[in-house]
């Protein structure tokens, strides 16, 4: 029978199954990131969710399509209301002592795109199948708000182009903010323009012919609001009804409510099926967010040693939809649980000489998974999922005599386990440490690492399991960690903020 994939949508309060329009083919559009700075790790747990129901989907035999945009353009620093004003993300980073590096704003949102790849890849994302960029579709920007002046939902003024909400009753459906009197006094009066038709239309266009990324327009030379972006590239790439659309919680409103206004009044239809939002995650209990000096980016924690699939583990760790505070001893443990999966693998090729010996499961591995899987049909329940995973890890490497039989399911196990979870096996080298190879080689009680690493290779042809771990361990205390894989083992230096 054909597994249900149930998550909470917003739209409706409820968790409810997620229904294809064409049953086993998704349709799934996830806000990416604003390129102005490194992504810190509260963006990529959102990034994670949308992982995680690509990776949950695909594990239940559905095909995904899967869009993950950049915006490079017209994101405003005062973004929690919908019509927002204040200065352009970019040009604010280019005028940064950073942003000095850079010739222009082009170069930087280039530069951070670049970099937000690399972390992308690093973090064992699934690719999105496209990743359009907001600068690239500007003429479908542009003819999107002239369709919506033509339909009379929108109209100009001397400052822009604004969307009028009161040209579209379900306004508030999402967020539930549907009270206009509540939206008039809620609403900083941010963007001075008397022309403007209800305090909370938000704007489409902003006129403005010093801006530092502008085109030409039917109104003048300015630039998009951040809204009709996605609305636009949603339906470009996925048609105009999608499966899901997903984001981080404060996306709701203004964003996404802004999203479903222009979408629903361009194609009157329905612009989502299906809405998910992670909870922000929060470091030592306190909010996290671009602006304050206090957040880790992926690329910190990577550049200082951390294990890739390690931080993956610990932004998992939680559901998506409950709060997660990240410590650095949820990191320390995650380090020791990821190295769990490891070692199965490598004792598994070990007996078989290669990675490529995946063959039938063992009933109770085949179980075990089989319940990863329904935990994270119902809701994406990570911790569930992974504690199955565990489970799993638990019983291969009980074994000391590991069968031929046994090492295939083995590694059949993990491999379904990295397809779900993504956090046993980098699918890209990128998420690979370099092994320092080249580095001049230390010495840990007096012995080289490699001499370190002949000494655990002999105890493992001994089976003597309890002396190889052992050794792992200590060079991992001491500051060393080592990678097994079909050609060998290697180290690498962890310089470890933990
Ligand atoms: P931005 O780069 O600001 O456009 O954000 C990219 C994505 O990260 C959006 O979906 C945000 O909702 C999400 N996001 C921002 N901060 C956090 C956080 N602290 N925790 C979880 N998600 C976040
Ligand atoms: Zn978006």
């Amino acid at each position: 029978m054909a597994r249900a994939f149930k998550l909470y949508d917003t739209l409706t309060r409820q968790v409810k199954e997620l229904t294809p329009l064409t049953p086993g083919h998704l349709k799934f559009y996830s806000c990416g990131p604003t390129v102005y700075s490194s992504a810190h790790i509260g963006n990529f747990r959102t990034f994670l969710t949308a992982d995680l129901i690509v990776r949950t989907a695909e594990s239940i035999g559905w095909k995904v399509d899967y869009v993950s945009n950049i915006t490079d353009v017209g994101h405003l620093t005062q973004d929690d209301v919908a019509d927002a004003d204040g200065e352009d993300k970019m040009e604010k980073a280019l005028k940064s002592k950073e942003g000095a590096q850079f010739a222009n704003v082009w170069d930087l949102s280039e530069h951070y795109a670049e970099l937000f790849k690399d972390d992308w890849m690093r973090m064992n994302l699934r690719e999105p199948m496209v990743r359009p960029k907001a600068t690239q579709h500007m003429r479908e920007q542009i003819q999107a708000i002239q369709d919506l002046i033509d339909k009379g939902a929108a109209y100009e003024t001397p400052s822009g182009v604004y969307f009028s909400i009161e040209s579209f009753d379900e306004y508030g459906k999402l967020s539930g903010n549907v009270d206009r009197d509540d939206l008039r006094t809620g609403v900083r009066d941010v963007v001075a323009d008397d022309n403007k038709r209800h305090p909370s239309d938000f704007a489409l266009w902003k006129k403005d012919d010093k801006h530092l990324m502008q085109w030409y327009s039917p109104w003048g030379w300015g630039f998009p609001g951040w809204h009709i972006e996605c609305s636009v590239m949603a339906r470009d790439y996925l048609g105009e009804t999608i499966d899901l659309h997903a984001g981080g919680e404060d996306l709701v409103f203004p964003h996404h409510e802004c999203e479903i206004a222009q979408s629903e009044t361009l194609t009157g239809k329905p612009f989502s099926n299906h809405w998910v939002h992670t909870r922000f995650l929060q470091v030592d209990g306190e909010k996290m967010s671009k602006s304050k000096g206090s957040f880790h980016t992926v690329r910190d924690l990577v550049e200082k040693g951390v294990d890739p699939l390690a931080l993956r583990y610990a932004l998992i760790s939680v559901p998506y939809g409950k709060p997660l505070n990240f410590t650095m001893q949820t990191l320390k443990d995650a380090v020791s649980h990821v190295e769990r999966f490891r070692e199965c693998v490598s004792r598994a090729e070990e007996v078989l000489g290669s990675s490529e010996g995946e063959g039938a499961p063992t009933e109770q591995l085949q179980q075990i998974y089989d319940q990863a899987l329904d935990a994270m049909c119902d809701d994406l329940n990570t911790s569930v999922a992974i504690a199955k995973a565990l489970e799993g890890a638990k019983v291969i490497l009980r074994e000391t005599e590991m069968s031929k039989e046994q090492a295939e399911a083995a590694l059949w196990f993990i491999h379904r386990v990295n397809g779900l979870l993504g956090i046993a096996i980098a699918d890209t080298d990128a998420a690979c440490l370099d092994a320092a190879s080249d580095e001049e080689e230390p010495t840990v009680d007096g012995k080289t690492i490699t001499e370190w690493i002949d000494e655990r290779k002999r105890a493992r042809a001994d089976k003597d399991f309890a002396l190889s771990d052992k050794i792992r361990n200590d060079l991992a205390a001491a500051g060393i960690e080592l990678r097994d894989s079909p050609d060998g083992t290697t180290w690498s230096q962890i310089s470890s903020p933990l």
